[in-house]
């Protein structure tokens, strides 16, 4: 097959859906019913700024409302389009039911370059478009929660609630209009990270299970392991950051918009991550070897491919010639469907998208249900945790000097028990469970049903049999 024939983000979607829905019994209602995105809102404002009115245009596509409110990120960026917003809430659709968050699937963006604009302008535009999104019920804590995605992040998520809030003074439950938020403005412990975080746990979840790993021909565990990270934002930084810091595998190439860096001993994350941030790309970091050509270190030999960027990156034109045996999607359709079938032939194993990158949206959920109960996670438990603890530890240390038993608990062993758990604790402990659970339930589908391939066609199946359910028990 040539690079012509390469399917668009949105196709690419659709056939994977396709695929998927062949292996199942769906009625060809119900079959297009969860294909088709529902609606998507097209709005134009204008903005006064530097003596000129200028014009945007964002969007909110709202792809399945089987459950409410419906729920995904909104991102800031120049290659905004229709199809692309469409196609990433038909993901977020997928991938709210596969990782069991009670929410459809939407999405937004906003065609801007965020870095053509000044803080205090870039606040203006984004209270406009969320005043534009707002009206329409577009931002709202029961039907439609945003969340960050490309160009957005905590700062733009306070300014959008505040901007609800302001709109809606009664609400009560206000600040869960939209999730993502600063600590101080109603966020949740280990959201930022959550993303990157929910990659780590995936990745050490399909490392438990030594048949899955043969697949790919690994064995082992995660230390040691070479990986090649592609984008260093949010969620490539934290996968790394993690990957390298907790699970000693080594980050042997970043690929960034300026080119490569590599590194076969292991990048220093923190580091590289400054030197991008002070200098704006990887060129010129003192800790590895620079290259222009950051397509050509995508194909570089490694364990582990994190591909933590754009949709589309893995195309007909290089598959054939990644060598990753693994390739696990941070970011949203970074493989297109003609790639995956290139990648499938030749034995090479994803974890897909709508599973590996489901971390934000699940700890999206956890801050969600913080707004809604006004309480923060741990706050009634901590301490109780913490003395029944001590209760024990003193119960051992009495014994042990009854009977003189000498035994002696070491104090750090000590302190890490009686430590009762804080809501960071408490969201990285659900986080773990929601990826196991997701990756179990996909595994199960891999394994014991033989037309099916691959791990990608297990999510799907997992996926929309749940949503089939769910339309079934409206009566659809
Ligand atoms: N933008 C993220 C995603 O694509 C997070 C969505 C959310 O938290 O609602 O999954």
């Amino acid at each position: 097959m040539s690079t012509t024939q390469e399917p668009s983000f949105r196709d690419s979607v659709e056939l994977m859906y396709s695929r998927a829905v062949k292996l199942m019994d769906l009625s060809p209602g119900l079959e297009e019913k969860i294909r088709v995105c529902n609606a998507t809102y097209t709005v134009r404002f204008g903005v006064r700024l530097r003596g000129d009115l200028h014009t945007f245009t964002g969007y909110r596509a709202v792809h399945s409302e089987h459950m409410e409110p419906v729920k995904g990120g909104i991102r800031f960026a120049m290659a905004v389009h229709q199809d692309e917003v469409e196609a990433l809430a038909a993901l977020m659709t997928f991938k709210c039911a596969l990782v069991e968050t009670p929410f459809g699937g939407s999405k937004g963006g906003l065609r801007i370059d965020p870095n053509e604009w000044e803080e205090h302008e870039l606040e203006q535009i984004t209270r406009r478009f969320a005043y534009e999104l707002a009206k329409r019920d577009l931002i709202h804590p029961s039907q439609n929660v945003p969340a960050p995605d490309m160009g957005t992040g905590e700062r733009e998520m306070a300014w959008m609630a505040d901007q609800y809030a302001r709109m809606n003074t009664t609400d009560i439950n206000a600040r869960a209009c939209v999730t993502g938020k600063p600590i101080n403005a109603g966020g949740i412990q280990g959201r930022t990270e959550a993303t990157g975080r929910g990659v780590e746990y995936a990745l050490q979840e399909f490392f438990r299970y030594p048949e899955d790993m043969e697949k790919a021909g690994l064995s082992g565990t995660l230390a040691g392991k070479r990986v090649v990270v592609q984008g260093l934002g949010n969620v490539g930084f934290h996968a790394a950051k993690f990957l390298s810091e907790e699970d000693g595998s080594l980050i042997t190439a970043v690929i960034e918009r300026d080119g490569a860096i590599i590194n076969d001993e292991g990048l220093d994350v923190e580091a590289l991550s400054a030197h991008i941030r002070a200098n704006g790309g990887v060129k010129g970091f003192a800790g590895g070897t620079y290259t222009e050509d950051g397509s050509a270190v995508l194909e570089k030999e490694c364990d582990i491919l994190i591909p933590a960027a754009l949709e589309g990156v893995i195309h007909m034109g290089n598959a054939k010639n990644i060598k990753a045996p693994l390739i696990i999607e941070a970011a949203n359709g970074p493989v297109t469907a003609g790639a995956d079938e290139i990648l499938r032939k030749k034995g090479c194993v994803i974890i897909p998208d709508l599973y590996a990158n489901a971390g934000g949206v699940t700890v999206s959920y956890f801050e969600w249900v913080k707004n809604l109960s006004h309480i923060r996670f741990g706050r009634m438990e901590k301490r109780q945790e913490e003395a029944q603890h001590r209760l024990l530890i003193e119960e051992l240390e009495r014994l042990s000097s009854d009977k003189g038993l000498g035994w002696e608990l070491s104090p750090d062993f000590k302190a890490k028990f009686m430590k009762g758990a804080g809501e960071l604790e408490l969201v990285r402990s659900g986080l773990d469970d929601t990826m196991r659970t997701a990756y179990q339930a996909m595994r199960k589908v891999w394994h014991e049903r033989d037309e099916v391939e691959d791990l990608r066609m297990a999510a799907y199946l997992v996926s929309i049999e749940r949503i089939a359910s769910s339309y079934r028990a409206k009566g659809l």
